[in-house]
């Protein structure tokens, strides 16, 4: 039997913009997010700078970036029938112990629960009590959907972006993440402060190990660790492998070194608590790992989206940059993975440990006797310096015409 629409309970009548405002920022609140603010759905004043770092490159392999760029410059575009844009910040901060010599670095943000998890369930409960109390629509957004949050965040009056591009605040620096809701709801924007507290520092762009930042306020994801050691799939270029430490999943530097984090505020709840044995890596282990027993390790972590052969990629290139002799075990069973990416990662690494571990030349001499993918030979032949390695043969880190890539 269908319902006569005259039966149905009429929507709740929403209040003024100003009761509103009041009202979501105190239930928001209440709900454990740390912040609130509102903001209408206009382009954000530096949106048309967009184009610019796209046509740049600057974005790598993150091709969604480049995706409906209307839509990701302007919400307004995106949702012609929403009125405002609530941005919320959730801190994240903790203090973690400093990795060993043969372990790998996890970010803070990835230790515990997937942050999109976490947030997501905050803001969907917001967003059905918007919907229970004033019979709202609404849409949310967690680092998931066509949006310039950091910009957005900012208009909201959350907070001004650094030279390092994160969002700032002088009473939390910069560890919170950011989410949305968008909704139809009409509530009193906010006119905060977003005034640049940067001054003269340039701390995040001199501790950036990879030069990642052309000049302030611009980041070439291409170079950032972050990207390297979780959205890019391929060969890391052998010119940024030194540099990457033993970062293998993200990296802090920037965020560790800026004046304002010294106001950063812990994270509460036990979402980000550390998992398992994070935030530090066992890279001998890590290395070892097969594709099931990555996916029962990682499942519902940020580490996930590295997949399994990309997180033992980076945790070769960590055992290559430990100088230690006890990475040559590890690495030497990395070199015979089924993973043409982690093999050739492992050339590279064992290449730099020949003079601490001269042993480890007849092993790469052997593989590459019994190498078929020619990636991964010429990459032997590298570490090896051999002089006949053609041109064509030197890994560049680019696109590969020959065999499949890895995904
Ligand atoms: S996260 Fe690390 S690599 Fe990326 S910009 Fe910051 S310091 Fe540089
Ligand atoms: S380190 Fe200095 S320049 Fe970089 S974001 Fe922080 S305050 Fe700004």
């Amino acid at each position: 039997m269908t319902q006569d629409p005259r039966d149905r309970p009429a929507a709740p009548e929403a209040p003024p913009a100003d009761t509103l405002a009041t009202l979501v920022r105190a239930e928001a609140v209440r709900r454990g997010l740390g912040t609130v603010a509102f903001t209408r759905l206009a382009a954000p004043r530096d949106a048309d700078r967009l184009p610019a770092w796209l046509a740049a490159g600057y974005h790598g392999e993150m091709a969604y970036l480049a995706r409906r760029p209307e839509e990701r410059a302007s919400a307004e575009q995106a949702h012609p029938w929403a009125r405002t844009m609530i941005c919320v910040l959730r801190d994240y901060h903790q203090d973690l112990p400093p990795a060993g010599p043969l372990e790998g670095r996890v970010s803070v943000y990835a230790v515990g629960r997937d942050y999109h998890d976490v947030l997501g369930e905050d803001l969907r409960e917001l967003a059905t009590w918007l919907q229970e109390s004033f019979g709202a629509r609404t849409r949310i957004a967690v680092d998931s959907s066509a949006l310039l949050e950091r910009q957005y965040a900012r208009e909201a009056g959350l907070g001004w972006i650094g030279k390092h591009t994160l969002l700032l605040r002088r009473d939390r620096g910069s560890w919170f993440f950011l989410g949305e809701i968008v909704t139809d709801l009409d509530i009193l924007p906010d006119d905060g402060d977003a005034h640049d507290h940067c001054g003269s520092c340039e701390r995040c762009l001199d501790v950036c190990p990879t030069r990642a930042f052309p000049r302030p306020y611009v980041l070439d994801a291409r170079r950032c660790i972050s990207y390297l050691t979780i959205e890019h799939r391929g060969v890391i270029p052998p010119e940024l492998r030194p540099l990457m430490g033993s970062w293998v999943f993200g990296c802090d530097l920037c965020q560790d070194v800026c004046p304002w984090n010294r106001y950063a505020r812990s994270a509460t709840g036990d979402g980000f608590r550390p998992r398992g044995s994070l935030p530090n890596v066992d890279l001998a282990e890590l290395v070892g790992i097969t594709d099931q027993e990555f996916r029962d390790r990682f499942r519902g972590s940020p580490i996930f989206r590295a997949k399994r052969n990309g997180l033992v990629r980076n945790a070769v290139i960590a055992l290559g940059n430990s100088g230690s002799k006890e990475a040559v075990a590890p690495l030497r069973r990395a070199l015979e993975d089924e993973s043409w990416l982690v093999r050739l990662h492992a050339a590279w690494a064992l290449g730099r440990l020949l003079d601490v571990a001269p042993a480890v030349r007849p092993v790469l001499e052997a593989r590459c006797q019994n190498e078929d993918d020619d990636r991964v030979r010429a990459e032997i032949r590298q570490a090896l310096c051999y002089p006949e390695a053609s041109e064509e043969d030197v890994t560049d880190g680019g696109p590969r015409p020959r065999g499949p890539r890895q995904t």
